[in-house]
Order: structure tokens, then sequence, then C-alpha cells
């Protein structure tokens, strides 16, 4: 039984995203993630992971990724957000998108890209536009850095 459709997404303006068509309960399994098995040696060579955050790329084990960045993945769609309701769950070589909350008829499906927090952590903003956004794509257990650099300017403009 599908749980979702594609639609325009209200993260990403220019893109879709996946919303929920029915109520979906904590735990449940969405949708499969998708791509093509590769070796790490691969994603070495491919100039298509040249950037440190590939953000389709997946690891499934020491000697294989996963890419997922190919047409037939629908599950790549899934926007990030700060307070996402999904997350990616996996075994062996399979990967899948779970449910972490009790998600509402017409919710947009999201997770956490998972990115961590480095000098260019700027490039990628997030426009989750949730009430604990940190502002950019920044894993959850790394947001506070981000948190605690925004207190440091307000407290260099009250001095
Ligand atoms: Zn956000």
């Amino acid at each position: 039984m599908k749980l979702y459709r594609i639609k325009k997404s209200n993260i990403d303006r220019n893109g879709k995203g996946l919303y929920a068509i029915k109520n979906i309960k904590k735990g449940t399994k969405i949708i499969d993630y998708v791509g093509k098995i590769i070796t790490k040696k691969q994603t070495e060579k491919s100039e298509k992971f040249d950037n440190a955050k590939p953000i389709y790329l997946f690891n499934l084990n020491n000697r294989y990724d996963l890419d997922g960045d190919v047409p037939w993945n629908i599950a790549r769609l899934i926007n990030h957000s700060c307070s996402n309701n999904c997350d990616y769950d996996g075994k062996g070589l399979k990967l899948w998108v779970t449910a972490i909350k009790n998600i509402k008829k017409g919710e947009e499906l999201t997770c956490d890209y998972g990115f961590s927090f480095d000098k260019d952590y700027k490039q990628f903003p997030c426009k989750c536009r949730s009430r604990n956004c940190c502002g950019y794509i920044v894993r959850e257990g790394s947001r506070w850095r981000i948190k605690r650099n925004k207190k440091l300017v307000n407290n260099l403009f009250q001095i």
C-alpha cells in the first residue's frame, strides 16, 4: 500500500517532495531507498561525488556504497528538515525510510541528511522553517555548534 505521493515541495521551492496520503504510525516503513550499488573504489573515482556532502550517497558497508541519484529512486525526493519525521534505516545492502514520528495525512515527509558540521556548512542553507531550524543542513547532533555561533555573534553586538 502506497503511503505517499509526489508533490511540489514546501521546503524545496524549486523541487518536489513526498507527502503522506494517509496518517502514518511511528515505526512504519514508508519507502525503499534504492539505487546503484557501487564499490568504494568507484565512489572515489567518480567526479559525481567530489563534493564532501553527496546527498544521495550512502555507506552500506566497508566495501560498498549506494548511489541513490537515479531516476527510479523516488525516496531521493525526500527533503531535509531540522524536525524530520522520517529517517533512513537499513540492513545488509538494503535501505529504506521509516517514520520516526506519527505523521498526519498531508504532511511532507522529511529526513535528516546527516551532514557534518564543517567549514562548508553555509553552502547548504535549510529552508524547513521548523521552529528549531538552525538555518543550515547539518545533522542533529552538530546543530548546537551553529546555535552557539549565533549566540557569540549576538554577544559581540551587545558589547
Ligand atoms: Zn531547518
